[in-house]
């Protein structure tokens, strides 16, 4: 007897680390034997990853959702799953919200998907959002991309920023065992995998939940010490990661990433507010003097590093002096990229709270503002690649001309040049840059280093 294959599909809302869940969440459906779906109308299990950390982020789950809860009339067995933060900060209100829910899941369940969905196919409406302790998980995840990949070191956030969700929604800090990552490296090497980003959301918090101390006194297990027991991994050829924190980023992590040639000279690391009162408000740990020293060191030993980094604007009680403090850091220290935003209340934070709200029109006026400057920024940094050589690993053809491949820079410029993607993916390629603009580059090849073709 044959049965007609089933089929799922996921869509996925938010950060890199909710696509690294959806990637492992897809292996364990593929796993139970299901197969992609392009089209979510043609699937039989729907699942969405979901952000909360603003609101319009979240909106735009409620707004899919709808019309998937109505497929669910004329398509009974179709299941339907809401998994991730939206799932964690709404639990049991969202079953009550959509009725036609058969699993809301947060993000510490992720790992846990195979058994909710027996009880789901079992007859039950599921709700998993109860913090637990992550178990590592030994199914493959199903990796989008075949050159480059993520891989979780750190879940959860201690922190308290005041305008943030994600320690209510992803839960305390869980790091997971050097000889776990370590692993997940080797097979991603054996794979052909090139370039591994590392991810955590204050992944300078690193080891700090594990067991033992050094005979200094130190904390036994550090970011700064993974980085030296994975750096040698067969096959990958580039390490990268993120998100760092400016109240826990060390000279030591610096020297090591300058020391360490698999390590990329890019550095993210966000600074939310160029205003010592604003930073103090948000809870952020630091001021902008330590925020510019930390830049200054790495400058120091890798002069051409690029900075990137996340900002909000409009926080509750910033005035238009403490906005320009923010206009005068990025003028100052120069970005390659900045993720900006304008700040969105969320639920159960203390900065929701305040009187003291911006109203919409100022902030996405301070927001055209700081986007204005930061392109103009950007442009000015590229400008140091003119004429330069990079090496750049590429990763794809570029959609909008088959005639080129595209890839990133150790400096995670992305890069264009004229090329066969079958020959060149997966390949480190020396580019002489012949054109510049604010994020991205194009110029010619001049030779391959011999890296495994995927
Ligand atoms: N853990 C990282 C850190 O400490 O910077 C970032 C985590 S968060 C997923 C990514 C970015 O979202 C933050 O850096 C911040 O700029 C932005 N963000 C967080 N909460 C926000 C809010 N309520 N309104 C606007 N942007 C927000
Ligand atoms: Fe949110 Fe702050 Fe934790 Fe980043 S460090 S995830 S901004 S609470």
């Amino acid at each position: 007897m044959t049965t007609a294959r089933r089929h799922y599909h996921i869509t996925t809302f938010g950060c890199q680390m909710n696509k690294a869940d959806s990637e492992r969440m897809a292996g364990v459906l593929e796993d139970m034997g299901f197969e992609w779906s392009e089209d979510p109308n043609d699937a039989d299990i729907i699942l969405y990853n979901t952000c909360t950390i603003r609101d319009n982020a979240e909106q735009k789950v409620y707004s899919y959702l709808g019309r998937q809860a109505k497929r669910k009339h004329e398509k009974p067995d179709l299941t339907l799953i809401v998994a991730g933060c939206v799932a964690q900060q709404e639990g049991e209100a969202l079953l009550r919200r959509v009725p036609e829910l058969d699993l809301v899941m947060g993000p510490q369940h992720a790992n846990r998907l195979k058994d909710l969905l027996q009880q789901v196919f079992d007859g039950n409406q599921v709700v998993a959002t109860e913090p637990i302790h992550i178990m590592e998980d030994i199914t493959k995840p199903r990796r989008d991309a075949t050159v480059t990949a993520w891989v979780n070191v750190i879940y959860g956030c201690n922190e308290r920023c005041t305008y943030c969700v994600v320690p209510n929604v992803r839960g305390v800090e869980q790091s997971r065992t050097p000889e776990a990552i370590r692993a997940e490296m080797e097979e991603l090497g054996r794979q052909g995998y090139k370039e591994v980003t590392l991810l955590g959301q204050n992944i300078d918090a690193y080891g700090r939940d594990l067991p033992g101390v050094t005979p200094e006194g130190r904390h036994k297990h550090t970011f700064t010490d993974l980085l030296y027991y994975v750096h040698d991994v067969p096959g990958i050829e580039r390490l990268r990661f993120a998100t760092s924190h400016p109240r826990y980023f060390t000279e030591r992590l610096i020297r090591a990433c300058a020391e360490l040639p698999k390590v990329c000279e890019h550095f993210h690391i966000p600074f939310q507010s160029g205003d010592n009162e604003v930073l103090k408000r948000m809870a952020r740990g630091y001021t902008h003097e330590k925020y510019r020293r930390i830049i200054d060191t790495i400058r120091e030993y890798m002069p051409d590093a690029a900075i990137s980094a996340d900002a909000i604007v409009g926080f509750p009680t910033e005035t238009e002096a403490q906005f320009e403090n923010t206009l005068k850091l990025v003028e100052d220290i120069g970005f390659d990229q900045l993720n900006t935003a304008a700040y969105s209340p969320r639920p159960g934070t203390p900065a929701a709270l305040w009187d003291e709200q911006i109203s919409e029109e100022v902030k996405s006026d301070r927001l055209q503002r700081l986007n204005h400057l930061v392109a103009i920024k950007a442009a000015e940094r590229s400008q140091r690649y003119l004429g330069r050589i990079e090496e750049v690993l590429v990763e794809d053809q570029n959609p909008k001309d088959t005639t080129q491949v595209m890839g990133r820079t150790r400096t995670n410029r992305l890069t264009f040049f004229t090329g066969r993607i079958n020959d060149l993916k997966g390949k480190l390629v020396k580019v002489k840059v012949t054109e510049v603009r604010a994020f991205s580059l194009t110029g010619e090849p001049l030779e391959t280093r011999a890296a495994m073709a995927v």
